[in-house]
């Protein structure tokens, strides 16, 4: 079962010159930014109710973010659902013939697994799926 939208990602050239739109102007808090360095990228995390806005700016030109960017500019990245159960997810979704980036779920350090569906399964955007660790 899909939960809700977890984050919208969006890929900028700058953090702080995308600030001054989604915190400065549009009034979004920011909570917190954190590097990656194993994906190249810096993250700044805006939330909007339940959900968050996540600003992604390359730190490594050759990262996946990095290419995106200087391939396709600034924009809308991708949506990210929060689903309860990944695995029973995936297998849903492949039951019906979309097809997965990720064939299993990847893990993050906090314990969150996620995997993400390909654009041309989902009308042309770039779905990620969470599940968050329980307890
Ligand atoms: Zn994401």
């Amino acid at each position: 079962m899909v939960k809700r939208i977890d984050h919208v990602a969006v890929v900028v050239e700058n953090l702080e010159a995308a600030l001054a739109f989604w915190r400065d102007a549009l009034g979004l808090p920011l909570t917190r930014t954190e590097r990656n360095e194993t994906e190249g990228v810096a993250i700044a995390f805006l939330p909007v109710g339940e959900s968050e806005i996540e600003l992604l700016e390359p730190t490594d030109a050759e990262s996946g973010i990095g290419r995106y960017l200087a391939k396709r500019g600034q924009g809308m990245h991708h949506v990210c659902v929060e689903v309860d159960d990944i695995e029973g997810t995936m297998a849903r979704l492949t039951a019906h013939g979309v097809e997965l980036i990720n064939e299993t779920p990847r893990l993050r350090d906090d314990g969150t697994r996620y995997a993400f569906v390909h654009p041309r399964s989902a009308s042309g955007v770039l779905v990620e799926l969470y599940q968050k660790p329980t307890g």
